[in-house]
């Protein structure tokens, strides 16, 4: 529509004459668009991938990085990709393990929901922050440690961790952290669990999982190696002293095919990586290996035997569409590039001699997990198979559980809390895979991180909510005063008051920063092929710190139908911008929905401006419609009648009107009274 309107402007303007319309260059300039690869301005392919966060869109105060919301541990992106723009790697790292245990793994594996949430996916491509993690810790570890403060004073609970992957060195740096004598017990001879024993070396390298452990034993950690695992149960553990037991057994009991036919050759994923990692030099699998499975173990399968002497060709048959594949983006498209097989809608039925037979399917209603079940059709088809290595999940040892003492449900699975990940034993969690199913590191680090704290709040009660507390340990109540009976003087509202000066001051501050982010809005760059101070500062450069500033809607609103009221001299609001729509130039094209993380649409749900009382009537958006000091508010249905008075108060029927919508209103009236009055439709 908008181009068509910009044809008509250009072709009625009398500044230019067009001669007609050279159809052979227009063909050459979209091919040429479509096949050269611009080293500057090349956009990433972005699939189905969306910045949204699952949210509902808030009334007010809605900015927000989507990266720091999709990342399971919340890590502080926004200022890490700064600080590391900048070249200052050990600040950066040291925000970083504030919530990572795991900074050097998670810099190469991670399956980085932040990147794939990225508001800077809506411009030429996500802002590369894996690799911003990488670079901190590759180059800021020398800085961090001598910034470290040291490891924490070892108090006298005992907690013990049974298991020395991600879930269990996440817990025991948490742990030793905050002070715990911790003690992991792993039956392997080195820590890492399926980062070091299953994950093959292509994809991550031993010195980052070196790193790693290497930092968390700098803590205190007590590593005990080679240890008969199967000992470690909630009696013996609780009888040697340890108060606090943390069980990331993982879930290695690989799901089980059915196949009719021969299966000496079909081989459990886990159980080949873990070979492949040991010696690939004992492994012979033929000339053509099928792997089955969508997610990333079948991936690594599939690319591990392609590095197999003798393997020819390796083929991965997947039940449903590469639209449902669980496996990540980039692994599916590194085994693309390695030109490994897909074969979709597949699933193997019969294995005789070298041929596989493989049942056709379709796809057919939804299932729990929201993705469409896969349907056996009528059809079959053969494939030629030396090997077959399953990947179709895992699940927890039940028997192994049920010998440490933890209670599990009717399908295996340990009984827990979903949040504090306790069993059904006291003091007695279950973390990362054995706790969730196969997951990813940064979500077993994220729940070894909240079983830990649910351990401390345990010992030392909730920690206090910082918007409530003043740190008197009193209630307070909707005041901000304090509750106490006993003469405490706190004053939750004691923050030093500004002086003018520092407000100015702070306020051109703001408003460079706002330029700033306007400037980085312009710009479209590519860091591709730079060493990694010009990348990082360039990946700096392209990220629009969304925490701070966000108005997409009013940017990619055709119509304007979306301003930014500047609210920061009204002491109110946590954003210095609130969204105001403005219901008389909206065509509701739904752009702003697009664009904005959050569910719901800023046409929808911000607070509206009507230029006609009927409008207001007939929409169910929060807002308000003005007649010159007289004004009518719609808040949560409820309609309430007000007016402006002479200092510019809104009075009247204000009860139930929160004091956030009066003093936008307030801010309209006093600084953009342009925008009240009648819009010719
Ligand atoms: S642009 Fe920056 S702050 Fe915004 S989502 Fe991307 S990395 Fe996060
Ligand atoms: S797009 Fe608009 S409504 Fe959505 S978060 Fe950004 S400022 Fe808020
Ligand atoms: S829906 Fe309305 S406010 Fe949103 S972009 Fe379209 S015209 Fe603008």
């Amino acid at each position: 529509t908008r181009l068509k309107q910009m044809v008509e402007i250009l072709n009625t303007s009398k500044a230019w004459s067009m001669e007609g319309i050279d159809v052979k260059k227009v063909e050459k300039l979209s091919e040429t668009s479509r096949t050269t690869d611009f080293e500057v301005t090349g956009k990433e392919f972005r699939g189905e991938d969306t910045i949204k966060i699952g949210e509902k869109l808030p009334l007010f105060d809605c900015y927000v990085a989507p990266c720091q919301v999709a990342c399971p541990i919340h890590q502080d992106v926004p200022e890490y990709v700064q600080l590391v723009g900048q070249g200052r790697y050990g600040e950066a790292l040291a925000l970083i393990y504030d919530k990572n245990a795991l900074p050097a793994i998670t810099g190469h594996i991670c399956d980085h929901q932040c990147q794939l949430h990225c508001t800077r996916m809506d411009y030429e491509g996500a802002v590369h922050i894996r690799d911003m993690k990488r670079i901190a810790v590759e180059n800021g570890f020398d800085e961090f440690k001598s910034m470290w403060e040291g490891a924490t004073d070892k108090t006298d609970v005992k907690a013990a961790v049974i298991g020395a992957g991600p879930a269990g060195l996440s817990a025991a740096y948490f742990l030793a952290r905050a002070g715990f004598d911790t003690a992991v017990f792993e039956r392997e001879e080195s820590a890492g669990g399926v980062v070091r024993h299953v994950i093959p070396g292509f994809r991550l390298p031993v010195e980052a999982i070196e790193s790693d452990v290497e930092f968390i034993k700098a803590h205190g950690v007590q590593f005990n190696f080679g240890v008969e695992t199967e000992k470690m149960t909630v009696e013996a553990l609780r009888n040697a002293g340890y108060s606090y037991i943390f069980y990331a057994i993982g879930s290695e009991v690989d799901n089980d095919i059915p196949l009719v036919g021969d299966r000496s050759r079909v081989r459990p994923s886990l159980s080949f990586l873990a070979s492949f990692r040991k010696d690939p030099t004992t492994l012979s699998l033929g000339k053509h290996v099928v792997v089955v499975g969508g997610g990333n173990t079948a991936m690594d399968s599939a690319r591990a035997a392609l590095r197999i002497p003798g393997v020819e060709k390796v083929s991965v048959i997947y039940r449903r569409t590469e639209n449902e594949m669980p496996a990540d983006h980039e692994e599916y498209g590194l085994a693309k590039k390695e030109n490994i097989d897909f074969l979709f809608l597949a699933n193997p039925e019969r294995f005789d001699g070298n041929v596989l037979t493989v049942r056709k399917m379709a796809l057919g209603e939804k299932d729990a997990s929201g993705r469409r079940r896969p349907v056996a059709t009528d059809e079959t088809f053969t494939i030629e198979a030396d090997t077959m290595i399953t990947a179709i999940g895992e699940h927890a040892d039940t028997e192994r559980l049920t010998w440490y003492g933890v209670p599990v449900n009717e399908k295996g699975w340990p009984i827990s809390d979903e949040e504090t990940k306790e069993s059904k034993m006291e003091n007695v969690y279950v973390i990362g895979d054995v706790q969730s199913g196969p997951s990813t590191v940064v979500r077993c680090i994220a729940s070894a991180r909240s079983a830990v704290e649910a351990a401390i709040d345990k010992i030392l009660g909730p920690e206090e909510d910082e918007e409530d507390g003043c740190g008197c340990g009193h209630d307070h109540d909707e005041e901000h005063e304090c509750t106490c009976e006993d003469g405490c003087d706190c004053d939750e509202d004691d923050d030093e008051e500004m002086t003018d000066e520092e407000r100015v001051e702070l306020e051109a501050d703001e408003n460079e920063f706002f330029a700033e982010v306007a400037e980085k809005k312009r710009m479209i760059l590519s860091s591709k092929n730079f060493g990694d101070k010009e990348f990082a500062a360039t990946e700096a450069a392209r990220c629009l710190e969304c925490s701070y500033l966000c108005n997409k809607c009013v940017d990619v609103c055709p119509n304007r139908a979306n301003v930014a009221i500047d609210v920061r001299n009204t002491g109110i609001f946590a954003d210095p911008f609130q969204i105001l729509h403005l219901d008389a130039y909206c065509n509701e094209c739904g752009n702003c929905e697009t664009f904005c993380p959050y569910d719901g649409g800023p046409y929808r749900k911000k607070f509206t401006l009507f230029s006609l009382k009927e409008d207001f009537e007939n929409s169910e958006n929060s807002g308000f419609f003005a007649e010159g000091e007289d004004i009518l508010i719609r808040l949560d249905g409820k309609i309430h009648n007000c007016s402006m008075d002479a200092d510019g108060i809104l009075t009247g029927d204000e009860e139930g009107v929160t004091d956030e919508v009066a003093a936008l209103i307030e801010e309209v009236y006093t600084s953009y009274s342009y925008l009240l009055g009648y819009v010719e439709a």
